[in-house]
């Protein structure tokens, strides 16, 4: 969460970092600033609001050729000006952006207190600047004092620091939150995600957790934190992959939107390459494990958080279902706080879209310090989650900059199903079942173009049931997962509270709740649950509730079902697939009608990268 952008080099700053800023939005955007420098001189601007409030403050030229910038998500201290980074320390010479946060805030505000400094701000970031002030004294160097107040500091951290007396020089440090140093023609950018970068230079640097870097226009010097490794490490830039037209709008109005509707072309991109007609198999390039290892393992754990824990709930479905393998899905939070028994002989995967997830990160290596194997399923290439895994599959679905994921989500079930049909050939999948599953992965692609080509019915539909306050969404199996993945839709960009249940639970408890104010979506698919299915919407009928079926069977004349969205038949793989959109374009059409921002819904921001 929340995005940094640093620049040092000939051009104007200015216009750089607000056009990275812009690319970072996602990440957060509840305020934004600049600190811009030139010669000994820093001057701070920074508003609440979105990145277009802070515009208004700018002056329309500024001649500083070294700058920070930031936007916001908070974690401690209102979304106000005075919270807004970067930060200054009382005396004004040093400013910094900083994403995460810093537990031990309290006591070092005690100490700095003491010391003469005070402070402006409610945001834990703020003691960074006066520490880094504080140690400048000691140190001499603007490099050397970051180090040492970050071996102070506990918590996360990407950093980026300025020093009034060093003006043409940028340190950034990095633990737990991501930072990506972009090198270009004499000019050092440095930025939260290569989004940022991409306009200005495809050569880039990874920070590793626990290094520091000095950046000026024509050289960039990375460091270990650690006293006992203080040599500098020389890296060669790896060049970056990004369409930057994905990554834009186009003609429409909303990148949730443009996102549903590049559904078909993200499947084409996740099975590219993949598929294996000879065998009537799956391959992948990065899985970096044999298949007498993968035949080794005894079950399958999936971790996540948001959509892709239930992701990979559906997924882990999807796999037991085809392989006979035990799979099942948790969060990644709750998991790595449980004290988990790893075993040798579960394989972990770990889903994150934007491979920056804190709470996946952190579970990933809670599995690998205990001996665990570990794979990455995830977007962003390059990502500290894809990293830190070192082997797993690539989505491929492209830049996804909505805060609500749309396209990741299926391509992340599209790559559980190709894992699944993999694992299955490995194990007892005859051949044919194996070209079946080929054949509706295929097919997936124009399936689903068809399917969003015309979304009219069902903004219709949203239209109808936007004015609700509450909704339920039900489903059996993989449709239970749907259900959970409607309902979080729904809340996240309408804010119509949405509460998701397996089907089969609703006579349990939820069922005193059903009234004519409180419509239930059913995912139903054609399957063998489908009249245990009508049961339950007859469950709903009774009490008044409205029904609105989800559904690949013609559910139009059935009595107890208000209203149908009729869903094209694929396979049970690709099915949980085929029955999204729907789910997708309600929320989408739900928040338009209720005058809801689509792309930046409040109190969220996209890629969590802090606890
Ligand atoms: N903890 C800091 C704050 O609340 C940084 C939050 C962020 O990562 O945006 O200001």
């Amino acid at each position: 969460m929340c995005g940094i952008v640093g620049y040092v080099g000939s051009k104007n700053a200015m216009p750089v970092l607000l056009e990275g800023l812009s690319r970072l939005e996602y990440r957060g955007y509840d305020s934004a600033g600049l600190a811009l420098q030139r010669k000994e001189k820093i001057e701070v601007f920074k508003k609440a609001g979105r990145l277009d409030a802070l515009r208004t403050l700018l002056p329309k030229r500024n001649a500083a050729t070294t700058g920070i910038g930031h936007t916001r998500w908070a974690t401690h201290g209102a979304p106000t000006d005075l919270n807004a980074h970067p930060h200054t320390d009382s005396s004004g010479c040093v400013s910094i952006a900083h994403n995460g946060i810093i537990e031990n805030a309290g006591e070092l505000r005690e100490y700095l207190t003491t010391r003469g400094h005070s402070f402006a701000s409610d945001t834990d970031s703020e003691v960074l600047a006066a520490l880094i002030a504080e140690e400048y004294g000691n140190a001499g160097s603007l490099l050397a004092a970051v180090k040492a107040s970050l071996r102070r500091v506990a918590g996360t951290y990407g950093l980026l620091a300025m020093h009034r007396d060093e003006p043409a020089n940028i340190i950034t440090a990095r633990n737990g939150s991501p930072v990506v140093v972009g090198v270009g023609d004499n000019e050092m950018l440095v930025a939260s995600d290569v989004a940022a970068l991409v306009p200005f230079t495809r050569q880039v640097l990874y920070l590793e957790d626990g290094e520091i870097a000095s950046l000026s226009a024509k050289h960039h010097e990375i460091h270990s934190l650690e006293a006992s490794r203080p040599g500098v490490s020389q890296r060669t830039p790896s060049v970056v992959d990004f369409d930057v037209t994905l990554a834009s709008k186009g003609h429409h109005d909303h990148f949730t939107l443009k996102e549903i509707s590049e559904q078909p072309e993200a499947l084409e991109r996740v099975l590219r390459g993949r598929i294996d007609t000879r065998f009537k198999t799956a391959h992948f390039g990065g899985l970096n494990l044999e298949p007498k290892e993968l035949l080794s393992f005894k079950r399958i754990k999936i971790l996540g958080c948001g959509s892709a824990f239930i992701a990979g709930s559906i997924g882990a479905a999807m796999i037991e279902r085809t392989t006979r393998l035990p799979a099942d899905a948790e969060s990644a939070a709750e998991f790595r706080y449980r004290n988990p028994i790893i075993e040798h002989d579960t394989l972990y995967m770990a889903v994150s879209q934007s491979g920056e997830t804190f709470d996946t990160l952190t579970a990933v290596q809670e599995i690998q310090r205990k001996g665990g194997t570990v794979l990455g399923v995830v977007n962003v290439v390059g990502s500290s989650i894809a990293r830190q895994c070192g082997a797993g599959i690539y989505l491929h679905a492209g830049p996804e900059v909505a805060v609500v994921s749309t396209k990741t989500f299926a391509c992340t079930l599209c790559a559980f199903a190709l894992f699944a049909l993999y694992m299955g050939r490995m194990r007892d999948m005859s051949p044919a079942e194996g070209e079946a599953i080929i054949n509706a992965l295929t097919q997936l692609p124009e399936q689903m173009r068809a399917q969003i080509a015309s979304p009219d019915p069902l903004r219709r539909l949203a239209q109808k049931y936007a004015h609700y306050q509450r909704a339920y969404f039900v489903g059996r199996c993989e449709g239970f997962g749907l259900a959970r993945e409607g309902a979080l839709k729904l809340k996240e960009i309408s804010y119509i509270h949405a509460e998701a249940y397996p089907a089969s639970e609703l006579k349990h408890g939820p069922l005193a709740l059903i009234d004519e104010q409180t419509p239930t979506f059913v995912i139903i698919p054609q399957d063998d649950l489908l009249t245990k299915n009508l049961s339950t919407i007859a469950e709903i009928k009774t009490r008044q509730g409205p029904v609105v079926a989800v559904s690949q069977a013609d559910m139009s004349d059935k009595p107890d079902v208000d209203d149908c969205i009729a869903v094209p038949k694929g396979h049970p793989l690709t099915d949980p697939i085929l029955l999204l959109p729907p789910l997708q374009f309600l929320a989408y059409y739900a928040a338009l009608e209720r005058e809801c921002d689509v792309d930046q819904p409040r109190n969220l921001a996209k890629s969590v990268t802090v606890e």
